[in-house]
């Protein structure tokens, strides 16, 4: 028996697992006593992670080998590596001296580790010339990066897992973390049973099982969240409950914000959000006073928990923004209990984010349209220059590719015909693209249809190398054991297409991807130990670290510079913050409402999500039955007062339709939603949901339904509300 220390790779939560197994098949897994994420817990997915990894499951899920397809409609056939690469490099060097390097796209993913990140990061900006890399994070957390951003300086979650059992008040908003970080609602629920004085705040249109923990919950209308934050500085201001002082020492943009509150009175917030003013008086109270009733001596802690509620959305980084704004008006951050903390959707986008894995950053948080900061990457990697058109974001990325500009398009990790939105353009776009590599741990996913070439990639309990968790402490993951056939890590794989692309790009020059490959290990500690480098007096520095520091003192937050004895815990507590003038930022951005907003056509908002039990696409958990014990079908709820108005009963199918396209499914009543509010899990694709675009096309699942239209600064889609009909079908 073996026993493996690494990371569950689902949630953002990050906790630790103890795999255990024989050396060639994993037998089982536990929690880590040890790991600071979940002290020893694991929830329904994490703890059944063993049954995904068992070898007859492997055999009938896993891509194997690599595998090609001569025609698009034929089936594929086994190839070579070599073969693969080989020809894949040509291709791709073709392309590029064809059309240019902005007619290439590399589409990745938050589940992928730092080093894996960090290889495609270097390959497509640094070697193929091109910044349209871009990852599934944009649909997940690019608002709360442009958020924090905006106001902080940095894309850096400044409070810590420990502030929750700190907090006098925790504000939950647009997150029903009950389900989906379920491991630190735990820590919620033992704070709440040890504290009677704290105070619990859940707004979310939905009344989920996180609002029913609730002090105070507030069913807020879909898209009103700007003008909920507003409405409750408004009255913060209007009651004496900000700090001034902090306010004038240490922030900027004050006096702008100040004005554009002004109008969000308590009575037109009311009306907008569809809540009683009275709750918005009592929100805005204990937010800004820690719990408290009146404002005390020494102020109590507010700490806000907040996820996908916020960032999918066209208002995305004014969302995150407008919540910031509140802890920097009420000096709630920087100490302990006090914070915004945005929980991360995947395991590794905040991994992703330092190496600078989206189309508009560089390595270690840089800008790519900071002109230094892309020579410095530059420098670090040993080219000429990075290329300062700035890429394509995900959904322009696929775009391009529907419209023809990009010829090919390189996906990792990710199931794109099934999670992103207008599924009719995507799948457009997937067809039209000459060369469509998808590199993939699993055979048949939505994308792999589509590809021309199926390359085989490692997944958990095989992979090795780091993830970073929501609340920047970055993690081992360790190798149990050899992944099954010929797949490989995606690092791997990258830099074997690195090198074939360097005979085409820069023949007798020095490899710029010195890392051994031949050795995992030194391979991925190469990788990391570059990225490390590169973080050199940059706000997430981890000079300090290393892998053999990683045992011994187990996961890290960061920054953790040379020098330091243990990652730090919570940013900012000297209220210096990450702009030019250690200022703050307050960002005044007015209230829009939704993008697609219910009309007399569309009388129904539509919200999507997660469910407690599958994760994502459900390519592993949706091959356990025990998992759809909890729901075993795609259902779309609805409230109890349209069931009754429409004389629906559990089961009956719907026709639900809008110009993206239409999906037929049974209804199930639920008592959480308001009227002309329906709700649809996001998880299941085209073996259980067909969907049909407006031109009569085949699409799968609830992004059949779901809009394009995104926040102007991050690009996230928005995907938590669209307008929709429904009939009786
Ligand atoms: Fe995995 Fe998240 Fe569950 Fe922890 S809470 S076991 S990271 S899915």
């Amino acid at each position: 028996m073996k026993e493996t220390k690494s990371t569950c790779p689902y949630c953002g939560v990050g906790c630790g697992v103890v795999i255990e197994s024989d050396g060639l098949q994993i037998t089982g897994v536990r929690g880590d006593p040890e790991h600071p994420a979940n002290l020893g817990r694991l929830c329904t997915k994490g703890s059944t992670l063993h049954l995904t990894a068992a070898p007859a499951y492997a055999q009938q899920a896993r891509l194997l080998q690599p595998m090609r397809r001569l025609e698009r409609t034929s089936a594929p056939q086994v190839a070579s590596w070599d073969q693969a690469l080989d020809e894949l490099a040509a291709r791709i060097a073709g392309i590029r001296a064809a059309h240019g390097p902005d007619a290439l796209g590399f589409y990745l993913s938050g589940q992928l580790l730092t080093e894996d990140y960090y290889v495609f990061n270097k390959l497509v900006k640094g070697l193929l010339g091109t910044n349209n890399l871009d990852t599934n994070s944009r649909l997940c957390m690019s608002s709360a990066v442009a958020g924090y951003k905006a106001t902080l300086g940095s894309d850096a979650p400044p409070a810590c897992y420990e502030d929750i059992d700190l907090a006098g008040c925790l504000f939950i908003t647009g997150s029903n973390m009950a389900w989906a970080h379920p491991i630190l609602f735990r820590r919620v629920e033992e704070a709440r049973a040890r504290n009677p004085q704290l105070r619990i705040i859940v707004a979310d249109p939905r009344r989920t099982e996180t609002a029913e923990l609730a002090d105070l919950y507030l069913p807020l209308q879909p898209g009103s969240d700007v003008m909920l934050f507003h409405g409750l500085l408004h009255i913060m201001l209007w009651e004496g409950w900000t700090d001034s002082a902090f306010i004038a020492q240490h922030t900027s943009g004050f006096a702008q914000l100040k004005a554009l509150v002004r109008e969000a009175t308590p009575e037109k917030v009311a009306a907008v959000c569809g809540l009683p003013v009275a709750d918005l008086y009592r929100a805005a109270r204990w937010m800004a006073l820690g719990g408290a009733e009146e404002p005390t001596d020494a102020r109590r802690p507010s700490l806000s928990l907040y996820c996908q509620g916020l960032n999918q959305s066209r208002s995305g980084t004014a969302n995150n923004a407008a919540l910031i704004n509140l802890h920097l008006a009420t000096g709630q951050i920087g100490r302990p209990g006090a914070g915004p903390l945005s929980l991360t959707g995947q395991p590794n986008a905040m991994g992703g984010r330092e190496v600078g894995g989206l189309s508009n950053l560089l390595s270690a948080h840089r800008d790519l349209s900071n002109a230094g900061h892309r020579a410095e990457v530059a420098q670090l990697w040993g080219v000429e220059s990075i290329p300062a058109q700035p890429g394509k974001s995900a959904l322009e990325m696929f775009e391009a590719a529907a419209d023809g500009q990009i010829k090919a398009l390189w996906i990792a990790c990710t199931n794109p015909a099934q999670s992103m939105p207008e599924q009719a353009m995507v799948r457009r776009a997937l067809e039209r693209a000459e060369l469509v590599v998808v590199q993939e741990a699993f055979a048949a996913t939505e994308t792999t249809a589509y590809a021309d070439w199926l390359l085989p990639a490692s997944t958990w309990g095989e992979k090795l190398g780091t993830v970073t968790n929501s609340e920047r402490r970055i993690s081992r993951v360790r190798a149990a054991v050899v992944a099954p056939g010929a797949a490989r890590h995606d690092w791997q794989i990258g830099v074997e297409l690195a090198r074939r692309l360097e005979q085409h790009l820069r023949p007798s020059l020095p490899t710029l991807f010195p890392y051994d490959t031949a050795n995992a290990d030194a391979g991925a500690e190469a990788i990391w130990n570059e990225h490390r480098e590169s973080t050199r007096g940059r706000d997430l520095d981890i000079t300090g670290l290393s892998w053999p520091l990683l045992e011994v003192k187990g996961p890290q937050q960061w920054p953790m510079p040379q020098g330091a004895s243990q990652g730090r815990q919570r940013l900012y507590g000297d209220a210096v913050f990450a702009t030019d003038d250690g200022r703050a930022r307050f960002d005044a951005q007015p209230w829009q409402a939704p993008a697609v907003p219910r009309d007399a056509r569309h009388p129904f908002s539509l919200n999507t999500g997660r469910l407690r039990d599958q994760w994502h696409g459900m390519t592993r958990t949706g091959q356990l039955g025990r998992l759809f014990a909890h729901v075993s079908e795609p259902q779309l709820q609805v409230g109890p007062q349209d069931m009754q108005r429409l004389q629906l009963k559990d089961g009956d199918l719907v026709h639900l339709s809008n110009r993206y396209g239409a999906i037929v499914l049974p209804v199930q009543a639920d008592p959480g939603l308001q009227p002309a509010q329906l709700y649809l899990p996001m998880h299941w694709g085209s073996m259980y949901l067909s969907g049909m675009g407006s031109k009569g096309q085949r699409l799968a699942g609830v992004n059949a339904l779901t809009t394009p239209e995104r926040c102007p600064r991050s690009k996230q889609p928005e995907l938590k509300h669209v307008a929709v009909k429904l009939l009786k079908a």
